[in-house]
This record gives C-alpha cells, sequence and structure tokens, in this order.
C-alpha cells in the first residue's frame, strides 16, 4: 500500500512515485492498490472538490493546504488580535485595546492562521469528521507558531499543555484534538528537549455547552469552576504553553491560564493553530469589549460550519 508522505519543506504531500514501468508486475498491483484506495477513499478534495489527482491519506487537494497563510501585519503583542491601525497599536506599545483595558492571565497568546477558509476547514475534519492524517499538516502550523514564541521563553523545560475536554465529550470523539496537534507539533520543534507534553493533571470538571449569544461576563461566569489542576509535578513551579486548535475570545485561554496560575504553575503562553480575527475597524473594536462571538465550544456545537452549509448547497446544486 502506498503512503502519504509530509514532506519535511511545507505541507506538500506526495504518494510516493511508482516505479512500476520497469517490472509489469508491481504495475499490476500498483493499479490494484491504487483502485483499492480509490474504493475506500474520496476522489475529491474535502474542501474545494477538486478530484484529487494524487493518491493521499489526506483527502485535500494541494490549493486547499496551501490555502492557510501565516498570521501577518499589525498584532497586538499580547493576544495576537490583529489590527487595521497600526499607528494605534504602536501608541500603546503594541497592545490592543482589549489587552489595554485589562492584561490577560497569560503572558502572550500565538496563532498560526485566521481561523476561516481552508484552515477552519482543515480542523474541522480533525475534530469532528475524525480525519486524522491531517494532524500533521495542523501539528506543523502549530510547531510554527510555537516557533514565534521560542525567543520570548524562558529558559528551562516547558511544559505543554493541551486545552482539556471534559472525559465524556474525549470519549464521545475519542481523542482531544488539542493533544493531537500538540503531539505532532513537538515532533517539528528545532529544541524539542526544551517542551515536554503534560496531558495528566489538568481537566475539565464539567461540559461548559455552547456559549453561543453569551457576553463577555456570561462566558467567563460560565468557564468558572470549569477547569482544575489535579496534581501533577509536571505543572507546579513550571512555565506552560497551554495549547489548543482555536483561540476565538481569549475566555478559555484566560481562565485556563488563572486557574493553573492559582495553583502553582509559574507564567502562561498560549499557542493555536487558528484565530478568530475580529478587529478590523473601529466599530468592532468597541464592540469587542461587550461583544457576543461564539466561544470554542460552541463552534463544537455549531459544526455546520459556513464552509460545510456551501460544500452541502454545492452537491444539491450538482446532485
Ligand atoms: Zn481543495
Ligand atoms: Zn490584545
Amino acid at each position: 500500500m502506498r503512503e502519504a508522505v509530509f514532506s519535511s519543506t511545507g505541507f506538500r504531500i506526495r504518494a510516493a512515485r511508482p516505479t512500476a514501468a520497469a517490472d509489469p508486475v508491481a504495475g499490476w498491483a500498483e493499479r490494484v492498490a491504487a483502485s483499492l484506495f480509490f474504493t475506500f477513499f474520496p476522489a475529491d478534495c474535502r474542501i474545494c472538490e477538486a478530484p484529487l489527482i494524487q493518491i493521499s491519506r489526506l483527502p485535500v487537494c494541494e490549493n486547499c493546504l496551501h490555502e492557510p497563510r501565516r498570521l501577518g501585519g499589525s498584532l497586538c503583542a499580547v493576544c495576537g488580535e490583529a489590527c487595521d491601525f497600526p499607528a494605534d497599536l504602536e501608541a500603546a506599545a503594541g497592545l490592543c485595546r482589549l489587552c489595554r483595558k485589562a492584561h490577560p492571565p497569560f503572558e502572550r497568546a500565538v496563532a498560526y492562521g485566521s481561523y476561516d477558509g481552508a484552515l477552519r476547514d482543515l480542523i474541522h475534519m480533525l475534530k469532528f469528521d475524525q480525519v486524522h492524517p491531517v494532524a500533521p499538516v495542523l501539528g506543523r502550523m502549530l510547531a510554527d507558531a510555537i516557533t514565534t514564541l521560542e525567543a520570548s521563553l524562558p529558559p528551562g523545560v516547558i511544559s505543554v499543555v493541551p486545552v482539556p475536554l471534559f472525559s465524556k465529550k474525549k470519549a464521545q470523539r475519542g481523542f482531544n484534538q488539542a493533544e493531537v496537534i500538540a503531539r505532532a507539533a513537538l515532533k517539528h520543534m528545532s529544541r524539542p528537549e526544551r517542551f515536554e507534553l503534560v496531558v495528566r493533571g489538568f481537566a475539565r470538571l464539567r461540559d461548559t455547552g455552547s456559549q453561543i449569544g453569551l457576553s463577555r461576563h456570561q462566558r467567563r461566569k460560565n468557564l468558572r469552576g470549569a477547569f482544575a489542576v489535579t496534581g501533577s509535578t509536571a505543572i507546579m513551579e513550571r512555565n506552560i504553553l497551554l495549547v489548543d486548535d482555536v483561540y476565538t475570545t481569549g475566555a478559555t485561554a484566560s481562565e485556563c491560564a488563572r486557574v493553573l496560575g492559582r495553583a502553582g504553575a509559574g507564567r502562561v503562553w498560549v499557542a493555536t493553530v487558528g484565530r478568530t480575527l475580529r478587529m478590523f475597524d473601529t466599530a468592532a473594536i468597541d464592540a469587542a469589549i461587550g461583544e457576543d462571538l461564539p466561544e470554542e465550544q460552541g463552534q463544537d456545537e455549531n459544526r455546520e460550519g459556513r464552509g460545510s452549509e456551501e460544500r452541502v448547497a454545492i452537491r444539491a446544486r450538482t446532485a
């Protein structure tokens, strides 16, 4: 069986090149393998529906794999929010208005890309469709985000703590996506000895449910008491890198950082694959102070996102 390979220089996926031409038996085997493969795997890109021309364990085309771009431009030096007013950021030591109002309980949050388009679809493929071959792609993006933090991390071993899922939810899904992505990311770190993955000792004690429609204050209240340090020497007095798939309003990251800090952890940094960007104009900045953006759990409930709806619509039209 041919295996897709993730190259070491990017997200490009390539199937092993057939060496069948010189060997008719091997050529036959290749064709059988390929036909079996297409029996079990969709022949269209799961994101844009373009026909897949290469065999891959990941049913996503090259264009969609290369669509997510690293966040650039003027970003808040603390929470990583994009700001369309560089002068405004500079005047406030690089902080967005929310972080100027109150510094979050973590040192700094970074994300690889904007949580929309193909990046959102890739994250959903892992979380909701259990397409595990997408994990190395997301892991590489998370590793990229962590690398931008590395210079500011203190010396010593950093505990990498995935945001935990409620145990029942983890059992239903079969895995915690934050943990799976973190594992994949750590394989790409230039100094892996600096990081220790810690998946025990920090727990989500209850299902925090959907946070759609909750105000910032209500969201904080909803998360209060949801997380607890249940005892780990790798958390106490350790500096922490909290990792998750998506940073939305920062309510989850803030609550985790607060609980970890109160339990005796050192300083907390945050890295995610995606980030919801919302502050592109003054009205949005003003609204963000008391906005009603869906929180991470809300998006779990809202799994049929915009992209999926569009795909359903496309299928309906072409059926
Ligand atoms: Zn595609
Ligand atoms: Zn900020």
